[in-house]
């Protein structure tokens, strides 16, 4: 079932968003050869609380980091480890999370460690056009598979492929909620985009084969050949007006 919200609650999930967001571009700002994972979740989870939030992911079916990071091949939901060091050259797909009176936030950037290859920058860009060619498609009169195509479009028209198992998702009182929000689909297909809706939107595209494998950690998850993978994520309020950011910082707030 969709809980949509009512503007009230769309004001109130404003302030688990702009902790999110705030954490996420100050650990960016940390990615550097030579950091562990594990002194980013740590930095990221004093952050956070310092803020006035909660770590949403911490503990969250287990989980025991405060943020995701996830290098190179690696697509999604690395666990923070002091034996992952950042090298020049990789890319860090982040993922960060807070909880405010109750409401999540939700957002994930892939960051260069250093210079990256030519290969890497264009995944990265491409990666970040179809974020935000999602969230444009986050409006009434829209439907769900609207959002899946403009990602889909951008994504293989580069020649990538675009992960099927893991999708975005409906986000409020709580971190999943309905409904899923696949970075692939049809247009004009699916609900209705309605104003009242809240959707983390997050593709999750790779260089190669959009295939996936699952790690033994029960986390983790790779590309299965091996090739880079990118991860861009906001939480997006369908509003009367359009998209509404919610992961996003007053002073860096920029249109869709
Ligand atoms: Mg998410």
């Amino acid at each position: 079932m969709i809980m949509k919200k009512s503007p009230a609650e769309i004001e109130a999930m404003k302030e688990a968003g702009r902790i999110s967001a705030k954490v996420l571009r100050e650990v960016g700002a940390r990615v550097q050869p030579g950091i562990s994972t594990l002194e980013l979740d740590q930095f990221a989870e004093a952050l956070i609380r310092l803020e006035g939030g909660i770590p949403a992911f911490k503990g969250y079916g287990g989980f025991p980091g405060s943020i995701c990071a996830s290098i190179n091949e690696q697509i999604v939901h690395g666990i923070p480890s002091a034996g992952v060091i950042l090298k020049e050259g990789d890319i860090i797909s982040i993922d960060t999370g807070a909880i405010v009176d109750g409401w999540v936030g939700d957002n994930a950037w892939t960051f260069p460690v250093g210079k990256i290859s030519p290969e890497k920058q264009r995944l990265l860009e491409v990666t970040e056009k179809c974020m935000w060619a999602g969230l444009e498609a986050a409006r009434p009169g829209n439907r769900l598979g609207d959002i899946g195509a403009a990602v889909q479009e951008i994504a293989e028209a580069a020649g990538y492929g675009v992960v099927r198992e893991y999708v975005g998702h409906g986000i409020g009182r709580n971190m999943h909620e309905d409904p899923n929000v696949p970075n692939y689909g049809r247009k004009h297909t699916g609900i209705r985009l309605e104003p009242g809706m809240v959707l983390a939107i997050e593709p999750m595209i790779n260089i190669g084969t959009h295939k996936t494998k699952q790690m033994p950690d029960g986390w983790l998850v790779v590309t299965r050949d091996g090739k880079p993978s990118a991860h861009f994520e906001k939480t997006v309020a369908i509003t009367e007006d359009g998209p509404l950011i919610l992961t996003t910082e007053p002073d860096h707030r920029r249109p869709v």
